[in-house]
């Protein structure tokens, strides 16, 4: 028998199930690198991981680098996959040293970068709003040639942290302010300098918003599916719910896929899997937000994936990352119905007490999976200033008509309680 291979997971709480999950599916070992915040005796019990592997990836890169070429050496890994947003380009230089599957060095910076993401997509000739890359918050004015409303982001964020909307001229100065105080707050540089930060502005893309998984070996990109958002007006953006597969006609469809794999074209990525943010202009005309290397929520995009479509999603991931070929390259996927998530929206904010509602929704026979990032005691702060979701589910439904409706109720019945403030 062919030995099981080993996978380095870099930095994916393990409250998240589904790639853990997953790896016993596809019969892979996991060397888990822990992110910092994570609960080490649940880190240690989670499926299919044989190792904890702590590296201090954000202090110290290359001692961390360091330290995995001598666990390498001890005995050598098949494959490595970014868990989190902040761990790929470290990610993709560990790839490099060990000959393994992954994205190059310089597409993880592109995809860390919505400048140059935005660059490339220019230059690519395809859909981009009009944008202004602003290096200092004294010189707002600069974006004043866009057409309003826009939206004021950081140039290397994530979860809608601190993304605004500015209506009109008069209040670009003081939201493009907001923004920048946030960067410096939270995404500053590790030693607090902040010395290369940025915001974005960007003219406001008008229509609903969707979602693309997809996954890419030896450059040939599949599209696994398609998920609704739906309506996200701002000022914040705070994302609650999703369905799969999105009911969109099949030309729109095809217009998505154009667009997600002339993206991939656009930024040199070439093995992975990848979750991409667009927005339907005028109902019918995609445009990237922005793509991720990794797979989306957590996790959590895999469960759309695997019911929506049928494709084992984080099984395939696992398997692209150790350069195997996915099975649904030559397998044709069943779906098996319609999937929704419904993110518990943090409200406004605190010290929390208890989620109102959970135990009901556990005890639902269309619920999967229901996962409470924020337990009683942990501290979250409303948007746009972002520090943790509360709580995520995630079920199965006949048709989409039902999901929708079962995600209303979710909004009814489901709510973050805080402790009064003194
Ligand atoms: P993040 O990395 O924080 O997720 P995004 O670029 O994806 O940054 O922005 C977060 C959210 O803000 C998006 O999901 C979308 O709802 C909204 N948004 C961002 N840019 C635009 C835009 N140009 N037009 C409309 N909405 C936008
Ligand atoms: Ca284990
Ligand atoms: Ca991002
Ligand atoms: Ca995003
Ligand atoms: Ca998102």
């Amino acid at each position: 028998m062919l030995q099981r291979p080993k996978l380095v997971l870099v930095g994916l709480l393990s409250v998240f199930p589904w790639v853990f999950e997953a790896a016993e599916r596809a019969g892979v070992d996991l060397i888990l690198v822990p992110r910092g915040d994570d609960k080490r005796e649940r880190a240690e019990q989670a499926k299919a991981v044989v190792e904890l592997l702590p590296l201090d990836i954000e202090g110290d890169p290359d001692g961390a680098l360091a330290a995995l070429i001598e666990r390498y050496r001890r005995e050598p890994f098949d494959g490595i996959m970014a868990g989190n947003e902040k761990v790929i380009p470290f990610v993709a230089r560990a790839a490099r040293e060990f000959g393994l599957a992954g994205l190059t060095e310089p597409t993880a910076e592109v995809v860390r970068d919505k400048r140059v993401m935005r660059q490339r997509l220019l230059e690519a000739g395809l859909g981009v709003p009009g944008f202004v890359v602003i290096k200092d918050p004294a010189n707002w004015a600069d974006a004043l040639t866009l057409r309003f409303p826009v939206v004021v982001k950081p140039a290397d964020g994530h979860s809608s942290f601190g993304v605004i909307r500015a209506d009109d001229r008069d209040s670009l100065e003081e939201v493009v302010a907001r923004t920048w105080k946030l960067v410096e707050a939270h995404l500053g540089a590790p030693d607090g300098t902040a010395s290369d930060a940025a915001v974005l502005v960007e003219e406001y893309l008008d229509g609903p918003e969707i979602s693309a998984e997809s996954l890419v070996h030896q450059g040939q990109v599949r599209v696994c599916a398609v998920s609704w958002k739906g309506e996200l007006t701002g000022p914040y953006f705070e994302e609650s719910t999703l369905r799969a597969p999105a009911q969109l006609p099949a030309e729109i469809l095809a217009a998505i896929e154009a667009e997600v794999i002339g993206a991939h074209r656009a930024f040199g990525v070439t093995q992975g899997s990848m979750h991409t943010e667009l927005r339907l202009v005028g109902g019918v005309r995609p445009v990237l937000l922005e793509m991720a290397a990794r797979l989306g929520g957590g996790g959590n995009m895999h469960h759309l994936v695997h019911v929506g479509s049928g494709i084992d999603l984080a099984a395939e991931a696992l398997r692209v990352h150790l350069g195997q070929e996915p099975v649904c390259w030559r397998e044709e996927p069943v779906p098996t119905g319609h999937a929704a998530v419904y993110l518990v929206p943090i409200g406004g904010g605190g010290r929390v007490k208890r989620i109102h509602g959970l135990d009901e929704v556990r005890a639902d026979p269309r619920v999967d999976y229901v996962v409470q990032t924020a337990g009683p005691g942990s501290v979250l702060r409303a948007y746009p200033d972002w520090s943790g979701n509360p709580a995520v589910v995630l079920s199965h439904h006949d048709s989409d008509a039902e999901a929708a409706a079962y995600l209303d109720h979710l909004a009814r019945t489901l709510r973050v309680e805080y402790e009064a403030q003194d």
